[in-house]
């Protein structure tokens, strides 16, 4: 955790660590928090209700379920969302219970796996999310390798910061977190291939392995 820690911090690039393989076991993120990280990303809800202690930021890092809304809005303070109608419930829970929730919109550069297809449809959303009191466009990220083996580089990087930039007119404030993916991007960044403007990794298994 500490030698990958220090690489991101070299290239100013933040870490969400990611707890899905240790089920959000409290024990092991806390090694991530005691190292510096200070945000946890989660694919389960129950892992970061086991975390809801910690004294970190958390994410759940796929698309939440409609049907799922006030337990998100309860137990995240960000998501990686890709719908319109979930980031309106979630909100409304959020509202509800005094909670703010932090909207992460995905995009998607040619993954299939979740995000939007289309920028201008992503830039829609981005404005419409600040008409609801309690929610915000917190950034972009994008999810790569996963389901179609397509690999980062630095123009899908580039992409998604431009994107990003874009998104952040469109709300009339900057994004604060530009993800540019899982350890699957280390590579990338080690060679020097993640231009400014993306500023965030989630990362689990160069975390737990130091590979990825
Ligand atoms: C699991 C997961 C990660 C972390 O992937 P690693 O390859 O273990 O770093 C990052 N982002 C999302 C959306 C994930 O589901």
């Amino acid at each position: 955790v500490r030698v990958v820690k220090a690489l991101c911090d070299q290239k100013n690039i933040s870490i969400t660590g990611v707890t899905k393989v240790f089920r959000g076991d409290p024990r092991i993120a806390r090694i991530f928090l005691e190292e510096g990280i200070s945000m946890l990303g989660d694919s389960r809800v129950d892992n970061l209700k086991r975390m809801r202690d910690l004294p970190a930021e958390k994410w759940l890092i796929r698309p939440p379920m409609l049907s799922e809304a006030a337990a998100v809005a309860r137990f995240a303070d960000a998501a990686l969302h890709s719908e319109w109608e979930v980031i309106r419930a979630v909100a409304a829970e959020a509202y509800r219970m005094g909670r703010q929730h932090k909207v992460i919109l995905m995009a998607d550069l040619g993954d299939i796996r979740e995000g939007y297809v289309d920028p201008e449809e992503l830039l829609r959303v981005a404005a419409q999310i600040e008409s609801l009191p309690a929610a915000s466009l917190y950034g972009l990220g994008v999810n790569l390798t996963c389901f179609s083996f397509i690999q980062p580089d630095t123009e899908k990087m580039a992409q998604l910061a431009e994107l990003a930039q874009r998104a952040g007119q469109a709300a009339g404030h900057p994004v604060r977190i530009v993800s540019g993916g899982n350890s699957a991007t280390l590579d990338l960044m080690l060679r020097g291939g993640i231009p400014a403007g993306v500023n965030n990794l989630r990362l689990g298994e160069g975390l737990l392995f130091g590979r990825e």
